[in-house]
This record gives structure tokens, C-alpha cells and sequence, in this order.
């Protein structure tokens, strides 16, 4: 007879384990299945560690509803679990008057939006808050921080293992068939393949997640699942220019939020660095280009002139998974359960790329409300 798990998810980033450590109960036999050696070695570590507002994404849409929302569980788990975070708050600054327009479309879509702690404030109290800042107006968002996301991660691998549930690390999924009660899952382990039988399986695979999709028999071009990896390169900032800010600064975005534009994270321990710029590519290369120097000096020497290019080092870079290819409008997470494809007790996350990180305990409590009854 073959092995029986109650609910697999696929992929141990932050939002995989997150799920995992809502949905086990001690009872279920919750299973993550991660192709690494260890959890949250890809996207949930390359990334600007930043607890997101909410304030970017058009009203209604899940990533600002759950951005919006995990904002608020994580800063609650963080001072109830003690894992490392800091309310620092954020400014958006509009460098030039033409700019402030936009400004204002962005504050009025991030009160729509419900992203909380959002105000304008004018150059002078920019200045005040800020002073070796440059520009015309700003955006406060108090409610904007970092994370130690590590510690986030490792709270969510302890949460679901004291319930039961269990990891098996170098074990890739690489196939997928529909049986009459759930799922066949055929994994690789080093050099052998096995499967088992799941009721429920959970699609987090992050990067991999349209080819996962692709293995349960979706076509994933007609249902829009096929995902654009898109790259983005930190700087980091010696000099001890770090001392000169003690907020996150950030531009007004592109208006097709392709990204949230070159921005200064930084990190508890102080350390400053700029990212991530945008650049769509044809695979997963995680190299920093030392040419790419200047067009980050240029980026944000409008709103931080005290900036020279030797201040510079490249640091590390991160991988979207989008949904949107270049020049196409913003698309919202896919997060389905997908009985409407045939597929009942088939859940995918495709495309979930920043505000991910935020929302991830939010993910998870929307996936328990679509697993409800099934299991
Ligand atoms: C440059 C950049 C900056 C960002 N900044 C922020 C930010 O400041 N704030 C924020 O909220 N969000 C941010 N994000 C988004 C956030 O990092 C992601 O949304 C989040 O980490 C996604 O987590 P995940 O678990 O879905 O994916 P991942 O962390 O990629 O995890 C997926 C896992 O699935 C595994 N996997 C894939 N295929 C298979 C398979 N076939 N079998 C087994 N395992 C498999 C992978 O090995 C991986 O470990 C940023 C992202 C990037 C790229």
C-alpha cells in the first residue's frame, strides 16, 4: 500500500512554511517537501527584509489586502515571539515638483488600499525628519519596518513541527497525476524516486511554481499561470553613510509597479544598502554586475546626494516570479484552489513576489480558509 500524507505543500520559503505552520494540528500528517538542503535558501533570502504597508497595490487587490493585513500579524508575532524587527517607517520622496502629483496618486491609492499610517508631509518637515535627504514633498508611512527574515522562517519551521508536521529537505517534487482520492506525488531523492499519496497539495514553489502547476496537467499559458523571472541587484553603502539615515527612503515608483524602484533598506544591524533595480532574465543568475555601479549612484543620488559612486560595493541580488512580462500591466497574486480545472484539493501560489514576504502569515490564513472541509 502506498504512504498517505493528508496535506504536502511543495517548497520551504516563508510563505510554504508559513502555510505549513497554519494548516498543522497535530492530528493531520502535514508534509513539506523542499529540493534544498535547508529552508528559505532562495527568494525568502534575497530580498529587502522590508514589512511592507501596503500602500502600492490597487485597492481589492489580494496583494494589498494581505499586505495590508500580514503587516499587522507580523509586527504583533515579532513583539510576542521575539523575532527581530524594527518600525523604522518609510518616506517616499518626490524629487521634483512634476513628481508630486504622482506623490499624491500613490497616497490617495494607499488610503484606498487601507494601508495604514500614511501621511504627506512637505519639504520642510521632510527636511526635519530627514535631513540629508533631498526633495519636494514625501509620503510618511509609519507603519513601514524590516525583519529578521530568518527568524521569521525559523519560528514558522518550529511551529509546525511541534504540531507534527514534518520537513524532507533534497527532495524534489517531479511529478504530479490526479488519483481518486487526491493527489500521486512523485518525488527525487538524490538518486531515487518514490511517490505517495496526498489529499491536498499546496503548489508554494516560488520560482519552480509554474512548472509544479504544469506537472498536475495545466496548461499553464492558456490559464496565465507562466512566470517572468525578473532579477534584482543590491549595492551595499560604506562610506559610514549609513549614519546620515535613519528611515527607509524610497522613490516614487514606475507607474506600473514593476517594482517599488531603488530604495535604501536597512538592516538590524544598521548596515545600509540599495536595491533592487529590475531586470527581466532568462534564467536564475544570481551574479551582481560591478558595471551596474552607476546606474545605482544615478538612481538615488536625486533624493540622497550625500551618495558617491565609491560608496558602492555589489552585494547580492533576488529573483521575482512575475506574472506580468516587460511593459505589462501589474498582475495580483494567483492564489486558487482549483476544482474549476478538475483539480479539487489542488491549491497554487504562482506569482508571488514582493509584498510576499509581509503577507506571507496572511497567505497562510486565505489557504486554511480554502482547505476548510477538504481534509
Ligand atoms: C529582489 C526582491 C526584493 C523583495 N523585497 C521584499 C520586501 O522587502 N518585502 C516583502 O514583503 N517581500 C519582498 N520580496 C518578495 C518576497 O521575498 C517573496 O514574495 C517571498 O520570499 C516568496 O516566498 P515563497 O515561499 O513563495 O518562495 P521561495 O522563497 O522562492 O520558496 C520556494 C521554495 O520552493 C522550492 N521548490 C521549487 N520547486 C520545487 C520542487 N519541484 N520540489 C521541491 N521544492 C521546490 C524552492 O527550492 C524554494 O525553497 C522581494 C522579492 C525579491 C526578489
Amino acid at each position: 500500500m502506498e504512504y498517505r500524507a493528508d496535506i504536502t505543500i511543495v517548497g520551504a520559503g516563508v510563505v510554504g512554511l508559513a502555510i505549513a505552520a497554519g494548516v498543522a494540528d497535530g492530528n493531520r500528517r502535514v508534509y513539506v517537501l523542499e529540493k534544498n538542503d535547508s529552508f528559505g535558501l532562495e527568494t525568502s533570502s534575497r530580498h529587502s527584509g522590508v514589512i511592507h504597508s501596503g500602500i502600492y497595490y490597487p485597492p481589492g487587490m489580494l496583494k494589498a489586502r494581505l499586505c495590508v493585513a500580514g503587516n499587522e500579524m507580523l509586527y504583533q508575532m515579532c513583539s510576542e515571539k521575539n523575532i527581530g524587527c524594527a518600525k523604522l517607517g518609510k518616506l517616499i520622496v518626490a524629487t521634483s515638483k512634476g513628481e508630486i502629483g504622482e506623490l499624491e496618486e500613490l497616497f490617495d491609492r494607499g488610503q484606498r488600499s487601507g494601508a495604514p499610517g500614511l501621511r504627506l508631509v512637505s519639504r520642510r518637515q521632510l527636511q526635519q525628519l530627514e535631513p540629508n535627504v533631498a526633495g519636494e514633498a514625501a509620503i510618511w508611512a509609519a507603519e513601514t519596518g524590516i525583519i529578521d527574515s530568518h527568524a521569521l522562517m525559523k519560528f514558522f519551521v518550529a511551529g509546525m513541527t511541534g504540531k507534527n508536521a514534518q520537513i524532507a529537505y533534497r527532495t524534489e517534487v517531479v511529478g504530479i497525476n490526479k488519483v481518486a482520492s487526491g493527489y500521486r506525488v512523485s518525488v527525487r531523492d538524490g538518486e531515487e524516486e518514490f511517490s505517495f499519496i496526498t489529499s491536498v497539495l499546496i503548489n508554494c514553489a516560488g520560482l519552480g511554481s509554474d512548472r509544479v502547476a504544469g506537472m498536475a496537467g495545466i496548461d499553464i499559458a492558456g490559464a496565465g499561470y507562466r512566470l517572468h523571472y525578473c532579477k534584482g541587484e543590491y549595492f551595499s553603502v560604506g562610506g559610514g553613510k549609513n549614519r546620515l539615515v535613519s528611515r527607509l527612503i524610497f522613490p516614487v515608483p514606475p507607474a506600473d509597479v514593476s517594482g517599488v524602484g531603488i530604495h535604501v533598506t536597512l538592516d538590524l544591524d544598521g548596515r545600509m544598502r540599495l536595491g533592487p533595480s529590475i531586470q527581466y532574465v532568462g534564467g536564475l543568475d544570481y551574479s551582481v554586475g560591478e558595471g551596474n555601479r552607476e546606474l545605482f549612484y544615478r538612481s538615488v543620488r536625486p533624493f540622497l546626494p550625500f551618495i558617491e559612486q565609491d560608496d558602492l560595493a555589489p552585494e547580492m541580488a533576488g529573483i521575482r516570479p512575475k506574472l506580468q512580462g516587460p511593459g505589462e500591466d501589474i498582475r495580483d497574486f494567483v492564489i486558487a484552489e482549483e476544482s474549476d480545472k478538475g483539480l479539487p484539493g489542488f491549491i497554487n501560489l504562482i506569482g508571488i513576489e514582493s509584498p510576499g514576504l509581509t503577507a506571507a502569515p496572511a497567505i497562510a490564513g486565505y489557504v486554511a480558509g480554502l482547505i476548510r472541509g477538504l481534509v
